[in-house]
């Protein structure tokens, strides 16, 4: 790599990342920095040309029906292939396609590629025969992923590894335990490994865990929990703290009539469509633009939207600081899920919250992928829910140096009682 460095012309580094949306932002940013990047996008299982060949480079064989690839439509393919781009974005799928596949063993690639970087890394982790909970992640977001099979380029990714030996090799994740970290670095094919772990403990959120009523019908309501949540909406408007709710996706229909009914003209701000409206549901059924729609709400620094109520499809690559409460309305099965969705609260380090709702069906065994570090942290009434979280991932201590009574809702209640005696 060093060697390389040293080169005139200018390097290229290859950014492997699983979703469209944290593709578009990243390069959109970039390029707002003037900094040359592009990024070749999959959807669905269709396969394409890239958007700008006349080039003998995009085919249509059915036999590379691996994904879609498109280019940015201000870079053409020989664009690309001369090395234009800095950095690129790219699925795993797109990479191994036979197209980018000759791209990247030629020689310009071969000189001048420095570095390759998977990011989201924890979602790879599914590799020879190690599952991990993320393949129910990614089948979850049908929006990105359809069918029920897992990615399959996603196991490949250590090829990468082999094409460019040279070449540095950075890994990302935000959440991974140490027996993880060694799954990933063994199916990326590293050799030797260098960790760089930090503690993930976030001591501006806050965190509760508490139950719910038992389930009444084959998909839970949640009336119990949207009740309090639309008078306090109702109540704050626009005070209200920019909250996302995750739940099941069967349940999603009540959210609207509970808060329409609660808040009445009041749910608008300004004119009465539902681009204005203060609360909303992320799903999968609606509209490309709708979805964008609310992503952009979100992302703002004050934004109209002030509750979602989402599957885990909204969130991944999602960047809005101003959401200071997550509210999980049953708990994901791992610690690994739940510190990622939690660790979209709080993003400019201001107070924050994460609450879980559970009840006794939500954290029982036979609940698919439920692991028992989540089913413990959900019964934990005793110690520090923070020294939990972070001793799953190997730390055993908390970053948080405050008060206990703000620290989780067990110390708090260890603090109250003391109080009390
Ligand atoms: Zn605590």
């Amino acid at each position: 790599m060093q060697e390389k460095l040293q080169r005139q012309e200018p390097m290229i580094v290859v950014i492997v990342t699983p979703l469209n949306s944290i593709m578009e932002d990243q390069v959109s940013s970039l390029k707002s920095k003037v900094i040359s990047a592009c990024f070749l996008s999959y959807d669905g299982s269709v396969v394409s040309t890239f958007d700008d060949g006349d080039d003998e480079v995009g085919n249509t064989n059915e036999e590379d029906a691996e994904g879609k690839v498109r280019l940015p439509t201000s870079m053409s393919i020989s664009d690309l292939k001369n090395g234009c781009s800095n950095l690129i974005y790219a699925h795993p799928e797109a990479l191994q396609s036979k197209e980018m596949m000759k791209i990247l063993h030629s020689r310009t690639y071969q000189e001048r590629v420095c570095a390759i970087v998977v990011d989201e890394a924890h979602m790879y982790i599914v590799l020879d025969g190690v599952i991990s909970i993320y393949d129910f992640v990614l089948k979850r977001c049908h929006n990105y992923f359809r069918g029920d099979e897992f990615r399959p380029s996603f196991k490949r990714l250590g090829e990468l590894t082999c094409i460019f030996p040279k070449a540095g090799h950075i890994a990302l994740t935000a959440t991974a335990t140490p027996t993880k970290i060694k799954d990933l670095a063994a199916g990326l094919q590293y050799s030797s490994e260098c960790v760089i772990s930090l503690n993930p403990d976030r001591p501006n959120i806050y965190l509760e865990v508490l139950t719910r009523p038992p389930n009444v019908r084959k998909y839970e309501k949640y009336d119990s929990l949207i009740n309090p949540i639309s008078k306090e909406l109702c109540e704050k408007l626009v005070e209200f703290p920019v909250t996302i709710m995750y739940g099941e996706f069967g349940s999603f229909g009540i959210l609207l009539p509970i808060c329409s009914h609660d808040l009445k003209e009041e749910q608008y701000t300004g004119e009465a469509i539902p681009e204005n409206r203060m609360f909303a549901q992320y799903h999968t059924d609606y509209t490309q633009d709708m979805k964008r729609h609310f992503v952009n709400e979100l992302t703002k620094e004050t934004p109209k939207l002030r509750l979602v109520m989402a599957t885990v499809a909204l969130g991944m690559g999602l960047n809005a600081p101003s959401v200071t409460r997550i509210i999980h309305c049953r708990p994901p099965t791992t610690l690994e899920e739940y510190l990622q969705e939690m660790g979209r609260a709080g993003r400019k380090g201001q107070q924050a919250e994460a609450i879980i709702y559970y009840n006794n069906s939500d954290i029982s065994k036979s609940r698919k992928g439920m692991s028992q570090s989540m089913i413990s942290y959900c019964k934990n009434e005793q110690t520090c829910l923070r020294l939990q979280l972070v001793q799953h991932f190997g730390f055993n201590h908390v970053v948080y140096s405050g008060e206990s009574i703000k620290c989780c809702s067990n110390c708090k209640r260890v603090f109250s009682r003391g109080l009390l005696e």
